[in-house]
């Protein structure tokens, strides 16, 4: 991992090395914390966020549901993402900020426990780094929406997500797929999923899943081109018959699917409309098409 110098917690910038918390934190013990993923971007006007109202309020609406109140307001958290890019004079990088309850409280009940927020960015490049990703459909199913609360990014429901990723791996996949407790698909450990069929853009109805930002920058952008966008459950067989399949997300951006267990996936190349809609999205992320411009938060507003 690439370090950079500087970590924001709790309004102060500590060192990358001396960021550190007690070892009976709260949500290290039971994954009480929630966080984002962010991603900043290179544009011909300096580096910029990407959808970073949307992420804040991701974020507050995910420690909402786990009933920790966030000791700043939106504004203030946005100006400390904002401060911590710039301070650490990063152009491209991921951001993650991540709520948690810290040292003074044990146990399950976690209210009047201290709440504490840090802000971390680091240059990261694309989450797998390969045009065209094999997925093994997981032996887990994703959590059931009535055991946890799925379109909030609790950092506890991701034991979920890594269960599924160390089963696909071993398995030499490089990565996995969950279905719901219904056995529709329903995303991978972090990312949403795509698929096209006869020129139609489907993805999974939200409900079990969560409310991916980088899927609804991509269910906008294929509107735009006049590509018909269906949300609805998805079979494994509708899944495994597509024309092309993709992944979405901040950190795997747009990753094409050329091999689902055993069933190769439009000869393993990447399709048509998943190369228009990916060069689109890296446009848009770019500040290369002026009405996306509005997704992108300027590091430097006033240069
Ligand atoms: N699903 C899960 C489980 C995730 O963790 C993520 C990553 N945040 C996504 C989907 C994709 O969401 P986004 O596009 O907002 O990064």
């Amino acid at each position: 991992m690439e370090k950079v110098e500087k970590i924001w917690l709790d309004e102060k910038l500590v060192d990358w090395n001396k960021a550190n918390v007690h070892l009976l934190t709260h949500s290290l013990h039971y994954g009480s914390g929630v966080f984002e993923g962010i991603r900043v971007y290179n544009t011909k006007n300096d580096p910029c966020v990407f959808r970073l109202k949307e992420h804040i309020d991701r974020l507050f609406y995910s420690a909402s549901v786990m009933a920790i109140k966030i000791p700043f307001s939106k504004t203030d958290i946005k100006k400390a993402i904002l401060k911590t890019i710039k301070i650490n004079k990063v152009k491209e990088c991921y951001v993650r900020p991540i709520v948690f309850l810290g040292y003074g409280k044990m146990g399950l009940n976690p209210i009047d426990a201290p709440v504490s927020v840090a802000i971390a960015v680091w240059p990261w490049g694309t989450y797998l780094d390969k045009e065209i990703v094999k997925i093994k459909i997981s032996k887990y199913i994703r959590l059931h929406p009535k055991s946890t609360v799925t379109d909030a990014k609790i950092c506890g429901s991701y034991s979920n997500s890594i269960l599924a990723s160390i089963d696909a791996i071993k398995n030499g996949f490089d990565e996995a797929l969950l279905l719901d407790y219904q056995g529709y698909v329903a995303e991978g450990p972090g990312e949403n999923i795509f698929i096209v069929k006869n020129n139609k853009l489907l993805t999974p109805t939200l409900g079990t899943i969560l409310g991916g930002i980088t899927r609804k920058s991509i269910i906008q952008i294929a509107k735009d081109q006049d590509i018909e966008v269906i949300e609805k459950n998805i079979t494994v067989e509708e899944l495994k018959l597509a024309d092309e399949v993709f992944f979405s997300g901040t950190a795997i951006e747009i990753c094409a699917i050329g091999k689902i267990d055993k069933t190769i996936i439009n000869k393993e190349k990447i399709g048509d409309i998943t190369k228009k809609l990916k060069r689109i999205y890296t446009q848009a992320i770019h500040g290369e098409i002026k009405k996306y411009s509005k997704w992108l938060t300027p590091i430097f507003p006033n240069k």
